[in-house]
């Protein structure tokens, strides 16, 4: 058996799958599976692609039955992920792709499995292995893309590529830095040239966004910044996107320490230099409005936040400072030099403290229900963390002479 042969054996589930294969159109391993194979390292992605030369949905319906397993239909030209207990496989049609103009999505129709080779981002991607018995082992590489893995060379398939879909400008940041891989010098030129006719503005914010993010995911972030930046991606997502990896590395380590969302961290750091003109850029990568807001925050606050940090605090001035904040904008502080222990202690301890009585007790003390009740809660509080009362019967009586005091002032005025 070829080395190849026994690694794709070995794949979780591989043994059965092959097994249910009889009978079924010519089924092949694609993608970054047959890449990392070949490498010899982990599978990275633990969906594994097949490619069907016949309809994949067919396929996978009765491959699941086979298995024992389920298929799950995508609605999506020919695609079904079929999953057992050990195994998760996604299914499609082979097909080939036009694109009508720059960055809009393809039109789809079957084809065989060389074309849909053919339509694929990178020679490293675009090799498939077949699974029937006889060919098991061999591999298909009309690209050259097994002398590229051993080169190190992400390389295009065609002049257009980057043109076609300017997405896979960052999927070559991607892969580069993951791998540890060059551009070939061809196809760097040709992504220069492509990010400098703004490319990557011409990207639907949805797509933009899911490259992205997948960018900023990789283990490696900051190295795939550093390509991102060296190769003027930053400014073909928008001119006022200046990429700093260091930045972003801190900040994906300041993600680590504080529990934050590492790649929204990532991306308030990517940001964050123009906080005001990017905004429309953010909304339009449509994270949804949560994330759009913790992202915008941090990069909005995080300066002031590492400015405040640096004083001497007490703890309720600290809670008052980043109680509201989220995780990402504690991050990006640290990343911008704030120190880590004032942050961390509330992380570990007062961002948990809590009174131990409550606007109701306040009321069945004889307190109307007003505003007053909330300020003066909120002042006990920061009583309690400062250490200047303790125990329930301390706050109630802190909190009602407060609250007579609000409401004498109120009465006087
Ligand atoms: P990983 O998930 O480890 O990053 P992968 O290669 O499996 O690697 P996916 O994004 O899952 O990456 O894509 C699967 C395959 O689909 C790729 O290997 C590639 O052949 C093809 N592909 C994905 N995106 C594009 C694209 N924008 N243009 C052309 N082909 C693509």
């Amino acid at each position: 058996m070829t080395e190849l042969a026994s690694r794709i054996r070995a794949l979780p589930g591989m043994d059965a799958l092959l097994g249910a294969l009889p009978g079924l159109p010519p089924v092949y391993l694609v993608g970054g599976a047959v890449r990392d194979l070949l490498l010899g390292g982990p599978v990275g992605d633990p969906d594994i692609d097949l490619a069907v030369e016949g309809d994949g949905v067919l396929a996978a319906r009765r491959l699941a039955a086979r298995l024992d397993g389920e298929a799950v239909e995508h609605g999506r030209f020919g695609t079904a992920t079929v999953r057992t207990g050990e195994l998760a496989v996604d299914l499609a049609s082979t097909r080939r792709e036009r694109y009508g103009h720059p960055g809009a999505l393809p039109e789809v129709e079957p084809a065989p499995l060389v074309e849909d080779l053919s339509r694929r981002d990178f020679t490293i991607n675009a090799m498939a292995a077949p699974l029937s018995p006889a060919e098991l082992g061999s591999l298909q590489d009309p690209h050259g893309g097994a002398a590229d893995l051993r080169a190190g060379t992400v390389r295009i398939l065609h002049q257009r590529s980057f043109i076609d879909d300017p997405t896979r400008l960052l999927r070559a940041a991607r892969y580069a830095a993951r791998l540890g891989f060059a551009l070939e010098a061809e196809t760097e030129r040709l992504a220069r040239e492509a990010a400098a006719a703004g490319a990557l503005a011409r990207v639907s914010g949805p797509r933009l966004r899911d490259a992205l993010l997948g960018l900023l995911a990789e283990a490696d972030c900051a190295a795939a910044v550093e390509h991102v930046a060296g190769l003027g991606l930053d400014r073909s997502m928008h001119p006022a996107l200046s990429a700093d990896p260091d930045r972003v590395a801190s900040a994906a380590l300041g993600a680590a320490q504080t529990g934050a969302d590492r790649v929204l961290a990532a991306l308030a750091a990517l940001v964050m230099d123009e906080p005001v003109e990017l905004r429309e850029w953010l909304e339009y990568l449509a994270l949804g409005r949560e994330r759009t807001d913790r992202v915008a925050r941090a990069a909005d606050d995080a300066p002031r936040l590492a400015a405040a940090l640096r004083r001497e605090l007490r703890p309720s001035q600290l809670h008052r400072l980043l109680a509201a904040e989220p995780r990402e904008a504690l991050a990006l502080a640290l990343a911008l030099g704030a120190p880590a222990e004032p942050i961390l202690r509330y992380l570990a301890d007062l961002s948990h403290v809590r009174l131990e009585v409550t606007g109701d007790d306040l009321v069945a003390a004889g307190i109307a229900p007003s505003p007053v009740i909330g300020r003066a809660l909120q002042e006990t509080l920061a009583r309690k963390l400062d250490a200047e009362v303790s125990g329930r019967e301390e706050e109630l009586a802190l909190a009602l002479e407060l609250a007579h005091r609000a409401g004498r002032e109120a009465g006087g005025r």
